[in-house]
């Protein structure tokens, strides 16, 4: 599902073209891909770390604690309302690991829409390691939540928000792509800052802090700047992924 080398794009905001068909998908269970993969012996290192690993629970509790120790110091004082947080969803929020067991079981490389929508609609992402606590923290300090997410609003909203309702987390506001194009979330973070969403009644909101997975959930950064490294771990949250992101076509020096 997600990715390899165009899926960063297709799901993240780097801008390079989905495959132009993906062949329908036939039923996944995806209970068992993992285990399949494991037997298949294809599994990559970076999806075994991510889908396995004691670092990857560790490093999401880490940065998710981290984050809401400093929105509470942040959010001391500011009435509630005025205020939240944005976040990603996917590999943020949201676990897809079982998605890519399923593609690379499959030898699927390259991003494909059909697989990764077949896997949305299917709402079997679970919550990532200290997600649901951050996001309830959010809530008990007087903030609001809000996700910015490149899945699709047709024909993924109804089944993301069911999936992040399912796991646990309150969602105030998802603000997902308009379509397959739409990757770059610089309009949406303005419409949130600046302009208020009158659709969801949400007036402008001070952002105390951003969480993401990739350096595009992070208002101008790119991988040619990420400004002022001391906004990280202040008002910037980065989580570790190694399987895919807009870091997959650098080319190496
Ligand atoms: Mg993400």
């Amino acid at each position: 599902m997600i990715r390899s080398a165009c899926l960063a794009a297709a799901l993240l905001a780097a801008g390079c073209a989905s495959s132009p068909s993906s062949a329908p998908v036939g039923p996944i269970d995806y209970d068992v891909v993992c285990q399949q993969l494991e037997n298949s012996g294809k599994a990559s290192r970076a999806l075994r770390w991510f889908h396995a690993s004691a670092e990857r629970r560790a490093s999401y509790e880490q940065v998710f604690r981290l984050a809401t120790e400093r929105v509470g110091a942040l959010a001391r004082g500011r009435a509630p309302g005025t205020w939240a947080v944005v976040a990603d969803a996917d590999e943020t929020l949201l676990d897809n690991s079982k998605a890519e067991c399923a593609d690379q079981v499959q030898g699927v490389v390259n991003h494909d829409p059909n697989r990764w929508t077949q896997w949305v609609l299917a709402e079997q992402a679970e919550a990532l390691p200290g997600a649901v606590a951050f996001a309830s923290a959010v809530h008990s300090l007087g903030g609001r939540l809000i996700v910015v997410s490149n899945r699709e609003e047709v024909p993924h909203r109804a089944a993301t928000a069911s999936n992040l309702a399912k796991v646990g987390i309150q969602v105030d506001v998802l603000l997902l792509a308009k379509d397959r194009n739409d990757l770059d979330k610089n309009s949406r973070f303005r419409l949130i800052e600046e302009v208020g969403i009158a659709a969801s009644r949400l007036p402008p909101q001070q952002v105390l802090a951003y969480v993401g997975d990739n350096i595009k959930d992070f208002p101008y950064l790119s991988q040619v700047d990420i400004g002022d490294p001391a906004v990280f771990g202040t008002r910037y949250f980065l989580l570790p992924n190694p399987v895919y992101g807009s870091w997959q076509r650098l080319p190496m020096r």
